[in-house]
């Protein structure tokens, strides 16, 4: 099992997933780190950078999805990582 990773409080933890529930049907989050770079729609610094891996995937040790989302106003986005290295 691959433990859940971040520097939110449970909290905002529960806010974050409640946001971002949208996408995990089908992605895996691995961690989330709230960042001081301010949200696109509403300017707070509460933007929550994370890290998924797709249900898909036929490896489950690499990130292949990065999810951003506010604590603030609920602006959420979800991108495929480009690069996904294999060994
Ligand atoms: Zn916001």
């Amino acid at each position: 099992m691959v433990s859940f990773r971040s520097n939110l409080s449970p909290v905002e933890i529960k806010t974050f997933l409640k946001t971002v529930a949208d996408y995990t049907d089908d992605v895996l989050i691995l961690y989330c780190y709230k960042n001081s770079t301010p949200c696109p729609k509403c300017g707070q610094l509460q933007l929550c950078r994370s890290g998924a891996i797709s249900l898909y995937s036929s490896s489950l040790d690499k990130v292949t999805h990065t999810i951003i989302a506010c604590l603030h106003c609920g602006y959420k986005n979800i991108s495929v990582e480009l690069i996904c290295e294999r060994l």
